[in-house]
Formats: structure tokens, sequence, C-alpha cells
């Protein structure tokens, strides 16, 4: 099916296969560039590590699976309780959790597993410890974030399950009300209590260096609540999440905009959250972020993970699918930005505050900063004759302003 384009006077959009050899494009204003996600990167020679922000991983053949799909940087998420399974060979982690939702006294709990090794598609035996990791996991039941969850990137912080453990005992049947609900009733798990644990050092495997993602953003009040409260935790929302329809990503990524158009400098994450068939009945395509690092390989493991973060942390990453598309260059400059991909996209799109503009037919697009522009993002579709989504990707934005202002 084709999409209607709704195409919204820019700046200067110009798809550059149209318009080989033209020169002198209406520079609208002089604007300065004050954040490039991607300042320093060498789009020729940097490392493309494929990363998981939000991927429901505690068994063997769930590893198995992401890591036969390309993925090579590994912060792998739990369900309940919130405590990260890291490192992937052998986990343990202490936390506290109500008896029961009759007895709200808190009791001590171990959290523990291992996955040693898996052997991947090509019969290769692969030791975990070998992997590059970082610990993670997915919180939830805050008393004032509407039941809105989230992953903290870098966090050894271990919660309790807030009851998750039990599911007869706190089911919302049981409760005889929705879970979130009986804790908005219950303030012992606000999050302005909960944020200092996740920018304490202690808990943190780098010092200073979390990265949080707040996960299928459809509430907007607790998307504000979480930015709001824990700004030097929350850096990014999710743009896909492949357990919702592509019309709700529509949504998450509207709402992405709305914060950007308010000043707001938060970046994208591309989610399949977990591993079974989407909403529409079919297999997910699977979702990564690609982490672009110069230099990768020449260091430890730890030294990789650590990069792995900043990389996160600076917005330095491509939220994409995991069809190998990629970017063959990004030029920023003083009045426009250039992106070029592989492949042949149906659709290319440029996101700006004051609305997008839609391109296909060209895997080059240079735009030139409208006077009233503050950030410039990039879409990147692609689909077959059918319609059938093959592969997409984002670039998280650049800002900019007025040199002059
Ligand atoms: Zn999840």
């Amino acid at each position: 099916m084709r999409c209607l384009l709704f195409l919204v006077v820019l700046g200067t959009l110009i798809p550059l296969s149209c318009t080989k050899g033209s020169a002198g494009w209406d520079t609208v204003t002089n604007k300065q560039v004050v954040y490039n996600p991607y300042d320093g990167i060498d789009f020729q020679s940097a490392s493309r590590v494929k990363a998981i922000s939000h991927e429901h991983i505690s068994r063997k053949s769930q590893l198995k699976i992401a890591y036969d799909r390309g993925i090579r940087y590994f912060a792998c998420v739990n369900y309940l309780p919130a405590c990260p399974s890291y490192p992937l060979s052998n986990w343990s982690y202490e936390y506290e959790d109500y008896v029961s939702p009759s007895d709200l006294t808190l009791t001590s709990l171990t959290y523990s597993g291992s996955i040693p090794s898996f052997v991947d598609k090509n019969g290769v035996e692969v030791n975990t410890d070998d992997l590059v990791q970082l610990p993670n996991a997915e919180h939830l039941f805050y008393s004032n974030t509407s039941g809105s969850h989230f992953n903290v990137l870098g966090s050894l912080f271990c919660e309790s399950a807030h009851g998750g453990r039990n599911k007869g005992e706190w089911s919302d049947e049981a409760l005889g009300m929705k879970k979130k609900d009986w804790y908005s009733h219950h303030p012992k798990w606000d999050i302005k209590d909960i944020n200092p644990q996740y920018l304490n050092p202690s808990n943190q495997l780098f010092p200073g260096k979390v990265f949080g993602t707040i996960n299928h953003t459809s509430n907007e009040k607790a998307v504000r609540s979480l930015l709001n409260e824990c700004p030097d935790v929350f850096k990014a929302i999710e743009i896909v999440n492949q357990g919702s329809t592509e019309s709700d990503c529509k949504k998450f990524r509207k709402l992405w905009d709305k914060l950007l158009s308010e000043g707001k400098r938060i970046w994208g994450t591309s989610a399949i959250d977990w591993q079974s068939l989407g909403p529409d009945g079919n297999p997910r395509l699977g979702a990564c972020n690609v982490l672009l690092i110069n230099d990768y390989d020449s260091h430890t493991l730890l030294e990789k993970s650590e990069l792995g973060l900043d990389a996160y942390i600076s917005g330095c990453f491509i939220p994409a699918g995991l069809a190998d598309n990629d970017i063959i260059d990004f030029v920023v400059t003083s009045s426009s930005v250039k992106l070029q991909v592989t492949g042949s996209p149906s659709q290319m799109i440029v996101v700006t505050n004051r609305g997008k503009t839609e391109y296909s037919g060209t895997n080059e697009v240079e735009y030139a900063y409208g006077r009233k522009d503050i950030y410039v993002r990039f879409e990147v579709w692609y689909r077959d004759e059918e319609g059938t989504l093959k592969d997409y990707l984002f670039t998280n934005p650049i800002f900019i302003e007025n040199a002059d202002e």
C-alpha cells in the first residue's frame, strides 16, 4: 500500500539524484550545528556494532537467536525481578519484595542464573564470557508512572519484582484491579525515590554512565514525568517497538518530535522487545541500535562495552532493523545536512520541528536548514512492491540554532 505524501515546504530539500550539479541553493540563514551525534565518526571505516537495548533474553535459545541475527553487543533483559542478567555466564543479585499484597513486609530474595555458552547457527560454540555485554534490566510498576516501563543500560541496580514474581496472587483478578492501578494507590515505589539508585555510582558498571530508554511510549504523561523527574537517567525513548503495531510506533515518533520541538534532546531507540510473532501475526524483523565506533576492534571486551555505552549516551547510533542497510555518508555543514544510504529505499523522510517531507526514488537527500529549524532527523524505509516492510533505519537528530541569535 502506498502512503500519501504530505509535502511540507521546509527550507530547501533536494533529493540529490535529481539535482546533480546544482549549486548555490538558497541557504536561508546562518545556522550553527550545536550538536551532531555522529561528529567525529568516519562513516567509511567506523565499526557498526549491532546492539540491543530492549530484548528479553533469559534463556540460551533466545541468546542464540539474537546472536544468529548479528547482535554483537548484549544488554539482555530479564522480565521480573528487575535485575540484570549480567554477566551472562553467571549472575546473582539480592533484592527485596513484598511478602504478598496483603502483607507488605519486605522480604529478601536472590535472582541468579547462568548461560555459560551456546552453539551458533554455524555450529560454533560461543562462550558468553567472550561477548561484549552491558548490564540492563526492565523496570516497571511504579506508583506514579501509569504502568510505563523502561530499561536502564549500564545499571547494576537490582530492584523488587514489585510482586511480579508471583503472578497468581498479584494478578489483576486477585488484586481486584489492574496491577498498575493497585500500585498507584501505594506510594512505596515512587520513581522520585528510586531514581537516586540509578545515579549511585556503586550501581553503575562505569561510574557516571547510564542510559535509560523509555519503552513503547504510548503514555505521554508518564514519559514526561520520567523525563522531568530523572533527566540524568533517561536519554532516549523507543521510536520502534516491534511488539507494537506500525501505527503505534508512528505515535511514538510523533511524541518524540513533539518533545524535540520543545527543545528536549533525547535519542530514539529501536527494539524488538520479545522474539515471538508480532501483533500482525508475522515474525518480527528484528531490531537493533547500530553503534558507530571508531577503532572498536583494538579494545578489550570491557573497553568495548564502555565505548558502546558512550555511543548510546551521545546518540552515536543508528536505530534500525536487521537487514544490513547502512549509512554511507552523513555530512553536516553550517548550511545543510546530507544523508546517503545503501540500497533502494522506498521512502526517505526528513523531519524537523516544522514538519516532514517525504521522498521516494533516491538514496541520497540533502536538506538545507530553514530559518526556524531547531533539529533535523531522517527516516529511511525499505518496503517491497507489496508494501511489506523489509528494513528501516533512522538517524538521531542533529540540533541547530541561528548563529546570529
Ligand atoms: Zn519489555
